[in-house]
């Protein structure tokens, strides 16, 4: 964990509510690159959703939810069958920001 990536988070984020914290735990077990690991299970749990929810925020997250207007993608996610996810910090101030571009 680093606290950057959870000052990037509270500060640049354009989500709220349920999706705020998916990216807030996401922030809280990422490396100093932005990435980490967490199974569906322990994120669902974490941030008090049903998987089925939390499946949906992250769509919207990565900017892929038809339902919601569009935005810029905060979050990549790399799918893994029987392993944990990995998740990418993507918010569009971590691209200009100097200490991410040294850390990635
Ligand atoms: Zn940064």
């Amino acid at each position: 964990m680093t606290l950057h990536h959870l000052d990037h988070v509270w500060h640049d984020s354009t989500h709220r509510g349920s999706a705020l914290l998916v990216l807030l735990a996401i922030a809280h077990n990422a490396n100093e690159a932005g990435e980490g690991q967490i199974t569906i299970r322990t994120l669902s749990t974490l941030v008090r959703v049903e998987t089925r929810q939390l499946h949906y925020i992250l769509q919207r997250l990565e900017g892929k939810d038809a339902q919601a207007p569009p935005g810029p993608a905060e979050l990549t996610v790399l799918r893994r069958i029987g392993a944990a996810n990995v998740y990418r910090l993507t918010l569009p101030a971590m691209a200009t920001c100097p200490q991410c571009r040294r850390l990635s």
